[in-house]
């Protein structure tokens, strides 16, 4: 990971960084993760009364109880989980609930296994805590996890196992034998697992997520961590939560009253009624970026690219040696921004050892205009590649 000369802490993340030579160039910002769709108005109302028709004091230091029993309903509807408010913490951000959950429960010393390709804030934070980073790699093209390497990976000084599904930046998933499976481990070594299922919402036809939470080997062990920036398409919202057992959640919210204490109470009264909107309207919103994924499939593949299946996200895949370009990825991407005028984010960027991939990611949150004009770009650079 790339470090700070001097301070040797990370440097700014590959999205900042994607997004601001975009901003410079005019190049199209297919990199980092973000719809350019219209936002919600039922949300967008909902924090507009709440701002001025409710208190903009400080709330309960785990979230609004509305809130907390929304979070429990909506995965009551959405994926059959039993939660109570005591098993929900309001957090600023998935990235808070990430934070204060490392920093809860990993102790100096500790291992915690890391699956790669991995979102960008789990290591940092792993090491901060003083834990000991194992890593285990998923296998593309279908970004399969190994059982076989995650067990070769644990120990009796493993303390968490960190997973996300749906995987970002692969949009692959874990199914319900895969959990079945860790739960065994988990338990063999008594260790705790922390999922994030942030993009839990954006599923594709067909797909279907199966959350720790729902299997009851690991009940008591897991902590699933969900985002509304991402359940709304309102990245900017930075409202999540963190759902576990209540021993859990205690320890959680203990960590997280010295990094944000609370999270705005006019988003929160918003993302509660936003939860509380019919199923009907979730399954719209998700059907939104149905057909942006299709635009851009079919184009990057009449252009000639090799696009990898993906079950969830916003990203599709790209795989460049299977494409005819001999370039690998942060190259492609470091090239693609002056020369297509695309931006777009390096797989490698999600691996804190190893290689450099030939995978790059593509974010398919965009208007058709942005989308085709996109491919078209990317078309011409292909073919100036090969
Ligand atoms: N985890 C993953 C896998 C993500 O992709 C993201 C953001 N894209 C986050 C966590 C952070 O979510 P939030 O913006 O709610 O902090
Ligand atoms: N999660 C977003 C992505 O994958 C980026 C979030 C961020 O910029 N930190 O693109």
């Amino acid at each position: 990971m790339a470090v700070i000369e001097g301070l040797g802490v990370p440097a700014t993340t590959i999205f900042e960084r994607m997004s601001r030579a975009a901003a410079e160039t005019g190049a199209i910002n297919l990199g980092q993760g973000f719809p350019d769709l219209a936002d919600p108005p039922e949300l967008i109302a909902a924090a507009q009364r709440a701002l001025t028709g409710k208190s903009n004091q400080y709330p309960p230091m785990r979230g609004l109880r509305e809130l907390r029993q929304s979070v429990a309903g909506f995965y009551a509807r959405e994926q059959g989980l039993a939660l109570d408010e005591s098993q929900v913490l309001v957090t600023s951000g998935a990235t808070e609930a990430l934070a204060a959950s490392i920093l809860a429960l990993v102790r100096p010393g500790d291992e915690v296994v890391l699956v790669q390709p991995l979102y960008d804030a789990y290591l940092p934070l792993v090491e901060r805590a003083g834990g000991i980073a194992r890593f285990v790699d998923l296998t593309p093209p279908a970004w399969t996890l190994p059982l076989d390497a995650l067990e070769a990976a644990m120990s009796e000084r493993t303390r968490l196992l960190v997973l996300n599904t749906p995987n970002n930046p692969t949009g692959s998933l874990i199914d319900r034998a895969t959990w079945e499976a860790i739960g065994v481990l988990a338990e063999r070594h008594d260790c705790l697992v922390l999922c994030d299922e942030v993009w839990e919402a954006m599923l594709t036809e067909g797909a279907a997520h199966v959350s720790p939470l729902a299997v009851p080997g690991l009940r008591d062990r897991a902590i699933k961590i969900g985002s509304a920036g991402k359940i709304f398409s309102l990245t900017g919202w930075k409202v999540g939560w963190a759902c576990a057992r209540p021993e859990l959640i205690a320890a959680i919210g203990a960590s997280h009253q010295f990094l944000t204490f609370t999270t705005p109470p006019a988003l929160q009264w918003a993302v509660a009624e936003g939860l509380d909107l019919s199923a009907a309207w979730h399954a719209g919103h998700r059907a939104r970026y149905h057909a942006g994924r299709a635009r851009l499939v079919a184009g990057l593949e009449q252009a000639g690219y090799v696009v990898l299946p993906n079950a969830a996200t916003w990203f599709v895949t790209i795989d460049l040696a299977a494409s005819g370009i001999a370039l690998d990825d942060v190259t492609f991407c470091e090239r693609s921004i002056p020369e297509a005028g695309v931006a777009a984010i390096p797989i490698s960027s999600f691996y804190a050892r190893g290689p450099l991939t030939g995978y790059v990611r593509l974010c398919f949150a965009k208007g058709d205009d942005t989308l085709d004009a996109a491919v078209s770009r990317l078309a011409r650079f292909r073919k100036s590649l090969i």
